[in-house]
């Protein structure tokens, strides 16, 4: 089974066909016997990712151990013409690994080695197995920073998340993953190793494949290996809150903080369905009767951040501020970010089924966007809350419903096409960071037009002739 954009279950339109027993000992003779699962039981796991309602059975999983057998996988796939996802952790939310075409599904997490950590040059290199958290951990022990910090991270992996140009809550000082990626060792699905960029921080030497393969989505190359830039770790941080009446309150809050020459390290949004829930399911104290509620944070010289931090906190109370608190200690800090980091569980808890999306408009939008929001949920009858980075203009609307009631998932389904539409009339996108994989790939021409559309597909062309590496997403 795999399910229609609408979300509808329909059986696989393309089940794909299943693996021979000829590929099977050809693969099994690239990365060893113990390295291909074919058996129904081992591979349902990769029917999914992190997207509910999408799912289809690959034919295998190979787990390659070196770029030399990437190669050989990718070579004898399309000579074959078998179709191949990439997959790191599987943390993606748009159903980019649901290998809607069967095949294999390629998974690079034995790839796990940090090879370099570089204190002068600042910068890391590492295989794409390694988790994101544990890239920035052994980054933190040199006294550096790697910045990309998607909430996935203690799971997500290097090449997951410059394969999806990964954001987070530290997008607007710090930028995304694509900001971070210097240079890519990748296997094009012919077998060819290409290495893109290297260890220069300026080089414009030809076309910028390594930002064309960041946010490719495995659908151009498997990336093998990456060259990342790292920052001197800041010395310290701290975070306050404000509760407003209401979102646009805090809008309005946002663009005073940002007007007057601050850039925070964090400035997150709940809204009030939100911080019931947070206060729901965690009672951290937090005022129910808000209409909003604003994180905001810096790092730095401590001296600098306790400044900033009362200007921002200043900031909020003129615009409307029911409170504004600033943590004094690293500890107090942390719990008030355990209400953003809450969101998400405490959503979950209240239906069997939770569709975290994601969409951008511009920054002063995000109240009027969350207004839109909240009346096509009305006229869905749907509960559907949203939190963000209130600094980057990035939404993550969240509908929480009932798996198992067709009908409310299918209205679940034409809300969101609502929800996307409204953000790209108010001048945003389809998706901030979590990209567009299969789920989002039906709204893709509205976002792009149908010109670039066809760009896109020559692009993909050119680097997968036999058109293989994971079907029926981007570049399809
Ligand atoms: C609880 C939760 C919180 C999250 N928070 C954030 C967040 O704050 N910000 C954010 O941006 N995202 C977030 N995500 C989404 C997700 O974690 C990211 O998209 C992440 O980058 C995916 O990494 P992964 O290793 O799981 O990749 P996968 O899900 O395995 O793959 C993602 C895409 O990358 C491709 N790919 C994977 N490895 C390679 C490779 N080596 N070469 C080429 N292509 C490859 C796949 O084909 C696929 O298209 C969150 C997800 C969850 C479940």
């Amino acid at each position: 089974m795999t399910t229609t954009p609408t979300g509808t279950p329909v059986t696989a339109a393309s089940p794909g066909r299943p693996i021979d027993a000829a590929v099977l000992r050809e693969l099994r003779a690239i990365v060893g016997a113990g390295h291909v699962q074919h058996e129904d039981g081992d591979v349902a796991a990769y029917a999914r990712d992190a997207t509910p309602l999408f799912s289809a059975r690959p034919g295998a999983v190979v787990h390659p151990g070196s770029t030399e057998e990437v190669a050989a996988v990718l070579k004898l796939a399309s000579s074959r013409s078998i179709p191949v996802v990439p997959r790191g952790a599987g943390s993606n939310l748009c159903a980019a690994t649901v290998p809607l075409s069967g095949g294999i599904v390629l998974v690079l997490t034995r790839l796990d080695r940090i090879l370099e950590i570089d204190t002068d040059e600042l910068l890391a290199v590492c295989q794409p197995g390694v988790t994101s958290a544990e890239l920035a951990g052994a980054a933190a022990a040199r006294g550096l920073l790697y910045a990309p910090d998607p909430g996935s991270r203690t799971v997500a992996t290097v090449g997951g998340t410059i394969a999806t140009c990964a954001g987070g809550l530290r997008g607007l000082k710090y930028g995304v993953t694509r900001n971070y990626v210097l240079g890519l060792e990748a296997v094009l699905p012919t077998g060819e190793v290409i290495r893109t960029g290297g260890r220069l921080w300026k080089d414009v030497a030809g076309y910028d494949l390594t930002r064309l393969l960041t946010g490719s989505e495995g659908t151009l190359a498997v990336i093998t290996e990456a060259t990342l830039a790292l920052l001197p770790a800041p010395e310290s941080g701290a975070t306050g809150l404000a509760y407003f009446p209401t979102l646009a309150d805090a809008g309005r809050a946002v663009a005073r903080i940002i007007g007057s020459g601050l850039v925070p390290a964090t400035l997150e949004f709940l809204d009030a369905k939100c911080i019931e829930a947070v206060e729901a399911y965690a009672r951290l104290g937090l005022r129910s009767e808000a209409g909003a509620l604003l994180l905001f944070g810096d790092d730095g010289d401590p001296a600098l951040v306790g400044r900033h931090l009362d200007r921002m906190a200043e900031l909020c109370l003129g615009e409307g501020a029911l409170e504004a608190t600033v943590a004094g200690t690293a500890a107090e800090s942390e719990a008030l970010l355990a209400a953003r980091r809450c969101s998400l569980p405490a959503l979950s808890r209240l239906d069997s089924i939770t569709i975290l999306e994601d969409a951008s408009v511009p920054r002063p939008r995000i109240a009027e966007m969350v207004e839109r929001i909240d009346a096509i949920a009305a006229r869905h009858d749907l509960t559907i809350a949203t939190f963000g980075h209130a600094g980057d203009g990035n939404l993550h609307p969240t509908c929480v419903t009932d798996a198992a009631d067709g009908d409310a998932v299918g209205r679940a389904h034409l809300a969101f096409g609502e929800i996307f539409r409204a953000a790209m009339e108010l001048g945003g996108t389809i998706t901030g960071e979590h990209g567009v994989g299969a789920a989002k790939l039906p709204y893709l021409t509205e976002r792009l037009g149908t010109g670039q559309m066809a760009l896109l597909r020559r692009l993909k062309a050119a680097f997968d002739p036999a058109g293989i590496l994971n079907p029926g997403k981007l570049g399809s």
